[in-house]
């Protein structure tokens, strides 16, 4: 199978990307690290006449601090990622989803904006931004935007970015004190293989009440996008962290909170099921996590 040909165009700054963007319009797409759009590419799924590459813009590749946030560049690599020290310390669960991303060759290449952009229901990363709040930064040439990730998936393979823009990064809050966040994912081997589930968890837990004072889960894999589970976060405010509540919070998000299908991957029953085991699983540790960071 081969690339069919195109014109590949190398903006070395954002504003020159925006201004490619712009003119060339539809007929052009956006190459970060190439590990999905060139498969899809190969296989005719998408048809293009121009490749813009972001691989040459130095400032998508940065992980930076501001006061109370991170800002992740779009391009930064899962490698990347997962060996920065702020990430590995704020957001275990992002690391996690990073790691078990395809191959080391893949997690070489693979860019946290593309496994956004590419917005399949089971992109491993996608979990962990949905629970650590982050915002999606999108930018054209005249104006710039920032969407929780929340909103920012529309359909399977489908997001709010508009034809004109670019993602150029995420802003994470940093989470702080006595809180905790995990991520597992589920699938038939253990790596190269797309998700039959995956769950990212986050809690704070306050060390004087003893009680759960933010709750947040995200599920891959079982809806049309990566969503979270609103009835399983709201049995858990306020409630004292133990396995009962945990398990509670499981039912609830096995129950309420997942829309799974049938396919050849597994069936709607087995991710159901799966669902409430790893809630519980991904909280338990989470708690854990919370409760050493008050020791
Ligand atoms: C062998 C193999 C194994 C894989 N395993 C996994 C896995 O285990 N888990 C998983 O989640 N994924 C997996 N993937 C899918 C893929 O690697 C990820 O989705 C990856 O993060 C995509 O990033 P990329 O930089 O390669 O994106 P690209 O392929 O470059 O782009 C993907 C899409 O996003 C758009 N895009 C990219 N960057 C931007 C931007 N900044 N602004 C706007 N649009 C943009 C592109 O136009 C394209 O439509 C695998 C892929 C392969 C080939």
């Amino acid at each position: 199978m081969l690339l069919p040909t195109f014109e590949f165009h190398e903006p070395l700054s954002i504003k020159d990307a925006l201004k490619l963007k712009k003119s060339l319009g539809e007929d052009a797409k956006l190459l970060a690290g190439g590990t999905d759009l060139l498969v899809h590419l190969k296989k005719k799924l998408i048809t293009t006449n121009n490749l813009i590459s972001l691989s040459g813009i130095k400032a998508l590749s940065l992980i930076t601090k501001e006061k109370n946030a991170v800002i992740i560049g779009s391009c930064t690599t899962m490698t990347q990622l997962s060996s920065t020290p702020i990430i590995q310390k704020n957001f275990p669960a992002l690391k996690a989803g990073c790691d078990n991303l395809g191959t080391h060759l893949i997690r070489n290449r693979a860019t946290i904006g593309g496994n956004a952009c590419n917005a399949s229901p089971a992109g491993d990363t996608l979990p962990a931004l949905l629970i650590y709040d982050a915002l999606a930064l999108l930018e054209t040439s005249d104006k710039k935007r920032e969407i929780p990730m929340a909103d920012f998936f529309t359909g399977p393979g489908k997001s709010c970015i508009q034809p004109d823009e670019i993602l150029t990064g995420f802003r994470l809050p940093i989470p702080g004190k006595n809180s905790g966040a995990h991520y597992i994912q589920l699938g038939k081997r253990k790596s190269s293989e797309i998700n039959l589930v995956n769950v990212a968890a986050f809690l704070k837990y306050d060390p004087d009440t003893k009680k759960i004072i933010d709750a947040r889960i995200a599920l891959g894999s079982v809806a049309a996008t990566p969503i979270r589970s609103p009835k399983a976060e709201s049995t858990l405010m306020g409630q004292t962290p133990e396995e009962a509540c945990f398990f509670a919070a499981g039912e609830m998000a096995r129950r309420e909170d997942c829309h799974p299908i049938d396919d050849f991957r597994g069936s709607a029953r087995y991710r159901q099921a799966m669902v409430g085991v790893l809630t519980k699983r991904t909280l338990t540790r989470a708690y854990e996590l919370a409760r050493s960071a008050c020791i």
